[in-house]
């Protein structure tokens, strides 16, 4: 919908990912004069797709799971046709068990029937319904599960996974926060299993795949944002400074000088927020500035196929901590996604590091090349050293939602009340994953076109 009263309101974004790239589209569309500030020589944030001897690597995000929002997105992009469904078997996700490879049972009906659990735990699962306590004032992720589900679902299920979605420690993070969706079926439902059942989720359309990606990959998501936006992007545009103008306007300093408008959103990373708003709130600053990202490092393994014992039939692997491994877990890419290797080679992606073991991603691509060949010969039975090798490092991969995250939230609300104008629009901020991004993104720009 095009406004048609608004077009000459100035609005400034200020970092070019997925939340601020979508932020700008929507924005634009609606008739706003846009002007995208991204620090980098290229659009797309920890979004990035590149093209190695024939492999199509993905630096961060590999998959995206359908969301209302996202699929609105993709759609007003017209990117339908690029869509890419993951593979069947991509349901398939594998945990290492002392020391072996097992399938991790994705229905309640197989969790509660299968051998993945003891039977004390699949006991304590089905007692789930009955549990009457509720989430607690600040209660960690762990905590949740336990009190919930019992102990072994955590080591065995919510731990590899919490490594895998944010590469943190589930004693750490706010469920409440990290996990808004189990914290609210608890309060509504009194349990997750009759709440999964009962509750309804936002309605995405049935005809659209659950995993996805793109033929070309991720970044066509945001190639495709920046070309639509045109020259209202501007790279190699670091915002310096932002201050209170007259009218209850914005300035906006670059080194290529300082612009005037009406409204900023600030799509940067957790620190950069910080250092911007310091004169405006020195104490929602600080605590910005303490938000943790752990850092990973994405090792990329190009193998033959035939020098694989395992047979790659899912998603990839997690690994527990109780398993005391050095690497997270791996995905299988050119599994899940076709065009990813040339014929006859898997492309596999290592998670190391992340808050469970951070000075593991220390060491040099040397070092990290000998722990990912040996944690995959003794897990998969890979045989020889790769064709190829490729390394990404993300020194702050993922912002953690840890225990008090409750006053960073509040802190955020409570100034963009006294600095009307001023937005926030972040993974730091309402959710991690693209799609949260996404649906950030497009609440912002409501409420922009709502002032
Ligand atoms: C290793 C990894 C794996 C992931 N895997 C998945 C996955 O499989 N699925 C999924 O859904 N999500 C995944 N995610 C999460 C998801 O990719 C991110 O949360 C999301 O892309 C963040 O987007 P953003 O726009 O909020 O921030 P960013 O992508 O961090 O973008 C912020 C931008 O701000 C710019 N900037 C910084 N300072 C300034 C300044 N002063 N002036 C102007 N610009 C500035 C930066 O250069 C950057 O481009 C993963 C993330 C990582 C790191």
């Amino acid at each position: 919908m095009i406004s048609d009263t608004k077009p000459f309101k100035k609005i400034g974004i200020i970092g070019g990912g997925i939340s601020g790239l979508t932020a700008a589209f929507l924005l634009k569309k609606k008739g706003f004069n846009v002007t995208l500030f991204e620090k980098s020589g290229r659009v797309g944030g920890n979004i990035q797709t590149v093209e190695v001897d024939g492999f199509r690597i993905e630096y961060a995000p590999n998959s995206l799971l359908k969301s209302p929002r996202l699929v609105d997105l993709i759609k007003a992009l017209n990117l339908e046709s690029e869509v890419l469904k993951a593979d069947a078997n991509n349901k398939k996700r594998y945990v290492l068990q002392n020391g072996k490879l097992k399938a991790l049972p994705m229905t309640l009906a197989k969790m509660a029937t299968g051998d993945y659990f003891s039977m004390k735990a699949k006991m304590r699962l089905l007692k789930e319904p009955f549990v009457r306590s509720k989430s607690p004032e600040n209660e960690s992720v762990a905590e949740f599960f336990e009190r919930r589900l019992g102990r072994e679902i955590v080591e065995r299920a919510a731990d590899p996974f919490i490594a895998g979605i944010y590469a943190g420690n589930p004693a750490n993070l706010s469920v409440r926060a990290a996990f808004p969706r189990l914290y609210e079926l608890e309060k509504e439902y009194g349990s997750l299993l009759a709440g999964s059942l009962l509750s309804k989720s936002e309605k995405a359309p049935k005809d659209f795949p659950r995993t996805f990606s793109f033929k070309r990959g991720v970044q066509t998501l945001t190639e495709r944002l920046a070309e639509k936006l045109g020259n209202s992007v501007k790279t190699n545009a670091q915002v310096k400074r932002i201050e209170k103008h007259a009218g209850g306007k914005w300035l906006v300093a670059t080194d290529s000088g300082e612009e005037i408008f009406d409204a900023l959103v600030i799509s940067a990373p957790a620190e950069t927020a910080a250092k911007l708003i310091e004169n405006l709130d020195s104490n929602l600053s600080a605590r910005l500035r303490q938000i943790y990202y752990p850092p990973v490092a994405m090792v990329f393994f190009c193998v033959k196929k035939e020098f694989l014992a395992q047979n790659l039939d899912g998603f990839g692997f997690l690994i527990p901590s109780a398993e005391r491994r050095q690497i997270l877990g791996t995905i299988w890419n050119s599994a899940v996604f076709a065009g990813r290797a040339p014929e006859g080679y898997h492309l596999l992606t290592t998670f190391v590091g992340g808050a469970r073991n951070a000075a593991t991603f220390e060491k040099s691509d040397a070092e990290l090349y000998e722990i990912v060949f040996d944690e995959l010969k003794s897990i998969l039975g890979l045989r020889v050293k790769p064709d190829l090798m490729h390394i990404k490092r993300w020194r702050k991969a993922i912002p953690q939602y840890l225990l008090g995250y409750e006053r960073i939230e509040r802190g955020i609300e409570e100034f963009e009340r006294v600095n009307r104008g001023i937005h926030f629009c972040s993974n730091f901020y309402k959710g991690i994953s693209v799609g949260d991004c996404v649906k950030n993104a497009y609440r912002t720009a409501e409420k922009i076109s709502r002032e």
